[in-house]
């Protein structure tokens, strides 16, 4: 599932492929990512400019200037959401849902297989004014861990914090991957009380999710290409995440559990956290 790592290498593609390109047709079917509108709704796509495009979490916020003025357009993955490039002539990938076609002859399709994902027209590009990012809290790779607001937050529940770090108020981008690694990273239970956490805990958690993110967006910018993300049957590229059973990377004595926090599989070394 796409969190902020792969939304961003998504951002970044978008803004190579189509960066002050201009839309010369936009196609869609009509499912449910389109909700509530319809294909219609993306009219005033046809004839835009590409200006920005802005991450937050795993939101994807595209600029556009339309013949009219500014037009936005909100993009999220959902579950197996991704953008794919196409060359004139070469085939389209399947589950393509949503296509734009750029002035260069390239279409630009967002695929979904299980249509989890949403693309909705923000008019006059007012973003501010979109309910789904009404709630979302400073995105973490843009603009750092203010690790006072971190635990401030924390602070205000009982709840696991491994099921607290979900919440995307907190650190938006953040899913059960991130929360998982970050939480090994930094050595800290994920079932323990989100409130139970020293100070120095939540830093520590803090530096670990930044550098979880780093280190998979470097690896996800190595093998660019069609794959935005770690697709089912691929190698797993994680240090504790869908490895239950197998033996703790950091202290090699331990194997990896798996339990169930707020319906989620977390995973985790019983052994590591101080
Ligand atoms: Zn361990």
């Amino acid at each position: 599932m796409p969190e902020l790592p792969e939304v961003e290498l998504a951002a970044r593609s978008l803004r190579r492929w189509a960066g002050d390109r201009t839309l010369v047709a936009v196609e869609a079917e009509p499912t449910r990512v389109l909700r509530p509108a319809g294909p219609a709704a993306l009219r005033p796509l046809v004839g835009a400019r590409l200006g920005e495009v802005r991450r937050i979490g795993k939101n994807l916020l595209l600029g556009f200037e339309g013949a009219r003025g500014p037009v936005g357009a909100w993009s999220h993955l959902g579950m197996t959401g991704k953008w794919l490039r196409r060359a004139p002539g070469e085939p389209p990938p399947r589950h393509s849902r949503l296509r734009l076609r750029l002035d260069d002859g390239a279409t630009l399709h967002y695929v979904d297989q299980r249509l989890f994902g949403r693309f909705r027209m923000v008019p006059h590009a007012r973003f501010d004014e979109v309910p789904e990012l009404a709630a979302l809290g400073p995105d973490p790779l843009e603009q750092g861990i203010d690790g006072r607001r971190l635990a401030d937050m924390l602070a205000r529940t009982s709840r696991p914090v491994k099921v607290a770090l979900l919440d995307q108020a907190l650190l938006p981008g953040v899913g059960n991957i991130y929360a998982c690694e970050a939480l090994f990273r930094a050595r800290i239970d994920p079932r323990r009380p989100a409130r139970s956490l020293a100070r120095a805990e939540v830093d520590r958690l803090a530096r670990a999710v930044l550098a979880s993110m780093r280190a998979s967006l470097r690896q996800l910018e190595q093998r660019r290409g069609d794959v935005t993300y770690v697709e089912e049957g691929a190698p797993n590229p994680f240090a504790v995440y869908d490895r239950a059973g197998e033996r703790c990377p950091r202290c090699g004595r331990a194997k990896i559990e798996r339990v169930a926090l707020g319906g989620r599989g977390t995973f985790f070394c019983p052994r590591c956290p101080r």
